[in-house]
């Protein structure tokens, strides 16, 4: 799908995502990368390997979990606005 506001193409679960940032600023926004997308998504909707890469990102000790619902549990009580 091509942006409406740039003409760049970008994959259906990027565009709307994309387009929203680029009206509001065309001229400093970026090619959105797929990999950056996915770091924004729900933390609970993360995989155990994502939850380590936001837990080390965040210097947040998970070292002996190994359960999902640990690391999340961490990674919430030492993120506050984690969304
Ligand atoms: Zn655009």
């Amino acid at each position: 799908m091509k942006c409406q506001h740039c003409d760049e193409t970008f994959s259906d679960s990027v565009i709307p995502y994309h387009e929203e940032r680029c009206e509001q600023n065309p001229a400093n926004f970026p090619v959105e990368r797929e990999e950056e997308k996915d770091i924004d998504k729900k933390i609970e909707d993360m995989t155990i390997p994502e939850l380590k890469v936001v837990a080390e990102k965040n210097n947040i000790d998970i070292g002996g979990l190994a359960k999902k619902d640990e690391i999340l549990a961490a990674i919430l009580a030492a993120k506050p606005n984690g969304d």
